[in-house]
């Protein structure tokens, strides 16, 4: 069997989506909870942000994306009040990777985007006993 590697800050998590499923938490709900004034008055509640058309700037090529991930991407998620420094460690981590799509982040990545904390004391955070908002590392499909 090889050897786990040991986590460092160079390490990728990413939110582990069935974890969610798992724990009877709706992930959703607070992917709805993280979105701005203006997008929250465009879907009041989840359930309104459906399924949407997103066409490539280049390419043209439709894909369909959830208007939540897509809203917190490419809105919400660059707004400044977004992650502020009153911003909890655990949800600022969490939203970091909302804002990125849920592609896996670093701890030293993301102590850049949060602007928070340290790199070590991230990793510290998210190899806890207790699983944070379902951010586990990131293990490549193989
Ligand atoms: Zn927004």
């Amino acid at each position: 069997m090889a050897p786990v590697a040991r986590p460092d800050t160079n390490t990728l998590f990413h939110i582990d989506l069935t974890w969610f499923e798992k724990t009877g938490r709706d992930l959703r709900e607070e992917m709805h909870a993280a979105l701005c004034e203006d997008c929250r008055a465009l879907y009041p509640m989840p359930a309104d942000a459906g399924v949407v058309d997103r066409v490539h700037p280049l390419t043209a090529q439709v894909t369909r994306v959830d208007a939540l991930w897509e809203c917190l991407a490419d809105h919400c998620g660059r707004q400044p009040d977004f992650i502020t420094p009153a911003t909890p460690l655990t949800t600022a981590i969490f939203r970091a990777l909302l804002a990125n799509g849920n592609q896996p982040m670093s701890p030293e990545q993301l102590r850049q985007r949060i602007r928070k904390g340290s790199a070590a004391a991230i990793l510290k955070l998210l190899l806890g006993s207790e699983i944070q908002n379902g951010v586990v590392p990131f293990e490549a499909q193989v």
